[in-house]
């Protein structure tokens, strides 16, 4: 497992290395974009050399980003009215080609800076049939990859369940696959509160190794590629996307070890996105559980091994 964390990026892209360093990442995800607005950032030259360099010198990697929440790729493909909040409408804007653009943005910037992948929350059906979002969705990822073509790949990442989420199950982020049809630059990232949340029981004993079991069925265990690693603040089934560090959710610490010990997870690059002890975001004590859990899950796992 490579630990890292969700840092932010702010004051120049290069800045996240450091800020990853300082709480012990071996691995990191940042945003390549500002999160409020679909106005991409004009990344110069210096600062993506400066990232390279410095998450070369680091050792870090993998290196992920995660896509603007902005993006919805199961939207209608239609103009809506939009304006400042309160005040008639000034302008129409489509959020479907929005979106489609700033995928294929973030696979251009991930590009330039050598980025394993973009994390992508798949979509949300509002106004159509899950089947109807499915297709918009594979479509656009279709779209931005030829519009970009490289090594940068798009991990779909499965939801809590709020809502018309798509990707609340393996069943419909496989759907999605396989619409999109293109191996080579597709994974996987799942989120440990997100599969809590949505009714996967990784909390009970064995359970996540039933569950990965479960997902190598109908996706194949090779398609996941990112861990995100967070303790829920929600119950079990809640359908509420609401992280909390580890440990102190609902996941609780014995999650975490047998989370964090299971055989099927033990190659992947482990995310955290917890909120920190002060609010600040991951943190050097997250990280550190995060290992300490680790290691007490083996030996326990080790230790229930039968004699040989
Ligand atoms: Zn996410
Ligand atoms: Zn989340």
């Amino acid at each position: 497992m490579r630990f890292g964390a969700h840092v932010s990026a702010s004051g120049g892209i290069s800045k996240a290395i450091a800020r990853g360093e300082a709480i012990g990442c071996e691995s990191l995800q940042i945003f390549t974009h500002n999160p409020r607005t679909w106005k991409p950032i004009n990344h110069t030259d210096a600062e993506i050399t400066a990232f390279r360099e410095g998450a070369a010198r680091a050792g870090m990697g993998p290196i992920v980003s995660h896509g603007l929440y902005l993006m919805n790729l199961g939207a209608l493909d239609i103009d809506l009215p939009s304006g400042p909040p309160g005040k008639p409408a000034t302008s129409v804007r489509n959020i479907y080609r929005l979106s489609i653009t700033s995928l294929t943005q973030h696979l251009e910037i991930g590009e330039r800076l050598g980025l394993a992948g973009v994390i992508l929350h798949v979509g949300s059906s509002k106004g159509s049939t899950t089947d109807e979002a499915i297709t918009r969705i594979a479509a656009g990822i279709r779209t931005a990859f030829a519009a970009s073509p490289g090594t940068c790949q798009v991990y779909l990442e499965n939801t809590a369940g709020a809502g018309d989420t798509i990707g609340r199950t393996f069943a419909q982020l496989k759907a999605v696959w396989d619409e999109v049809d293109n191996p080579d630059r597709l994974g996987v990232c799942l989120d440990t509160q997100h599969l809590f949340a949505s009714g996967y029981p990784i909390h009970e004993p064995g359970g996540i190794d039933s569950v990965l079991a479960d997902f190598d069925q109908v996706l194949g265990i090779a398609q996941l590629r990112c861990l995100h690693l967070n303790d829920s603040m929600t119950a079990f089934g809640s359908n509420r996307d609401r992280h909390e560090n580890l440990g102190d959710g609902e996941i609780g610490a014995e999650g975490m070890r047998s989370i964090l010990s299971a055989p099927a997870l033990q190659d992947l690059p482990v995310i955290l996105e917890t909120p920190g002890l002060d609010g600040e975001g991951p943190d050097l004590e997250n990280m550190a559980r995060a290992r300490t859990y680790r290691a007490e899950g083996r030996a326990a796992r080790a230790a229930a091994q039968p004699a040989k």
